[in-house]
């Protein structure tokens, strides 16, 4: 399936809550949730009492969408998911936390998933020392992320550290904003995921 490329907002209020995909805008009082809470389209406020299958797919397109991965890619995670121990759901935030693009945007080295890949796909992180340019690499306990040295000085990559840095980092991750630079402490447990979303409902819909 494509990527989608409407507007981004009518997927939040899709979803009934923020997904943070568009940056600062998702934090300042211009957020479309915020200001119409409301399901898009003619009928968004009259929809009819929603079946199990309905509640999972919203499930799996809420957290598929909040990450920003493909329909295929988010079917594979699930089946990695399903191969370690543990629970499934469980064990699928967990994979989906992990990827580098994500430990960007959470440690505040971006503004949105969406730029974190994007400056991911250029260049401007290491991984462990290595330049990193691959937004789905999974990161695992006592990984380094940093600032790669050639965007130490680029004005872009300052701005969008200064402009984060004010929000919070979630515990499994250890973040020093004066190296630019990053640890993954552990692997988050799903206390530390802040996805509000029923993860049962997707383990359910695969299982089908
Ligand atoms: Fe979602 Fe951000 Fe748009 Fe708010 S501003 S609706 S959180 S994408």
């Amino acid at each position: 399936m494509a990527r989608y490329t409407g507007a981004v907002c009518r997927l939040c209020r899709r979803e009934g809550q923020k997904l943070f995909l568009k940056g600062e805008r998702c934090y300042s009082e211009k957020c479309a949730i915020a200001k119409r809470p409301t399901v898009p389209g003619q009928h968004g406020n009259g929809r009819k009492k929603v079946s199990e299958y309905g509640l999972q797919l919203r499930a799996k397109q809420k957290a598929r969408r909040y990450y920003g991965v493909l329909e295929n890619q988010f079917s594979s995670y699930f089946a990695q998911a399903e191969r370690k121990p543990g629970m499934a759901g469980e064990n699928l935030l967990r994979i989906l936390e992990s990827r580098l693009d994500n430990v960007v945007y959470r440690i505040g080295f971006a503004s949105s998933r969406k730029e974190a890949r994007q400056l991911v796909r250029h260049g401007h992180y290491t991984l462990n020392g290595k330049k990193a340019n691959i937004p789905s690499i999974q990161l695992k306990a006592g990984d380094e992320v940093a600032v790669s040295s050639s965007s130490r000085q680029s004005e872009k990559i300052k701005a969008v550290v200064e402009a984060n840095s004010a929000r919070p980092v979630p515990k499994w991750l250890d973040v020093n904003r004066e190296q630019l630079t990053a640890k993954v402490v552990e692997l988050p447990n799903r206390e530390d995921i802040d996805l509000d979303v029923a993860e049962h409902l997707i383990v359910e819909l695969y299982s089908k």
